[in-house]
């Protein structure tokens, strides 16, 4: 590993003024992705900002919606009593992320902007209609999530800006959600695929009135699967229709083949996995 700076800036302006002064300098935040890429020296950073001396960038607050600090740790998320009441499918995304160890360390803004496409916590949050904000020095702007990734391991953070909070939309309570995660070991991996679900349905009369359809590790970054979301958008959730848009989530995914699966087997697990979750909403929440 190559010798580096460090500086831990104690409030958000001096982040972003130490990012614009330093060339090549990388936040710090829980270090699971980026001290492993400085250890292989995929990474050599000049400068380290370590991003855990500032105060109130680690906190779930709910303000007409949720608004989560970068610093947040997946582990707060996974047990957060107003997350687990109000958007529980949020908390049983975090809860698959790596191991208790790997959670207590792994941030939310870190897993947004290492941007793998199998990130967990980017697809469900893209399923949410997240909003992001990106902070520079003396400025800040608002974008949506789904303009946030430019491709994998890329975003459209820029030299000298760092993301500085997560809009979760208070719309999202109205939704039930599962996110199902497969990969050929139950902890410690990363998914071969993900999937996240949203559907806001009348139960009783069984008539869909919006689903929201999030795909991890099948394109090059996590993508919304809108032509199928739009095919049971307003229409009645029958086991055909519910076929449809499994199939139709599935030409959406734009896999490749690699050492973990191929893309051909990536697509069918994206048909299964969307079928089995919108059939496993339905059972939980049906009202017999
Ligand atoms: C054993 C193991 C298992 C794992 N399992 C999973 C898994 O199942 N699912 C999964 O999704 N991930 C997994 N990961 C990856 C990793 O834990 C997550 O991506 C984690 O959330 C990264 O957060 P961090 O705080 O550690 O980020 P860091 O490593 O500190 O940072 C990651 C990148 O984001 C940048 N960054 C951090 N914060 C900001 C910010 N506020 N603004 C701009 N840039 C920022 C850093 O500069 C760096 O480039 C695993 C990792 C390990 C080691």
């Amino acid at each position: 590993m190559k010798n580096f700076d460090y500086i831990r800036p104690v409030n958000m302006d001096n982040a972003v003024e130490a990012l614009k002064k330093n060339d090549d300098a990388y936040l710090l935040a829980g270090g699971t992705d980026l001290l492993i890429g400085m250890k292989n020296n995929a990474v050599q950073p000049k400068c380290l900002i370590d991003l855990k001396s500032i105060p109130d960038i680690d906190s779930i607050e709910y303000r007409n919606g949720f608004k989560l600090g970068p610093l947040t740790t997946i582990r707060d998320i996974e047990v957060s009593r107003s997350i687990r009441k109000k958007i529980p499918v949020l908390s049983q995304a975090a809860g698959t992320l790596g191991s208790i160890q790997i959670r207590n360390r792994a941030t939310i803004g870190g897993n947004l902007c290492h941007a793998s496409p199998a990130a967990d916590m980017a697809t469900i949050l893209l399923a949410m209609d997240c909003h992001v904000k990106i902070a520079s020095y003396k400025s800040e702007k608002t974008i949506g999530l789904d303009q946030f990734y430019t491709g994998p391991n890329r975003t459209v953070i820029g030299r000298g800006e760092m993301l500085s909070e997560i809009i979760i939309p208070k719309d999202m309570e109205r939704f039930k959600g599962v996110y199902l995660k497969y990969g050929p070991r139950k902890a410690m991996d990363i998914g071969i695929v993900n999937i996240a679900l949203l559907l806001d349905a009348d139960y009783e009369r069984g008539l869909c009135n919006q689903i929201m359809i999030a795909l991890g590790a099948v394109a090059p970054t996590p993508i919304r699967a809108k032509g199928a979301e739009a095919l049971l958008n307003g229409n009645r959730l029958k086991a055909g229709s519910i076929g449809k848009v499994a199939q139709a989530a599935a030409d959406e995914a734009r896999p490749i083949s690699d050492f973990r699966a191929s893309a051909g087997y990536r697509r069918d697990l994206v048909r299964s996995l969307v079928f089995k979750g919108i059939n496993q909403i339905l059972k939980d929440n049906n009202p017999s």
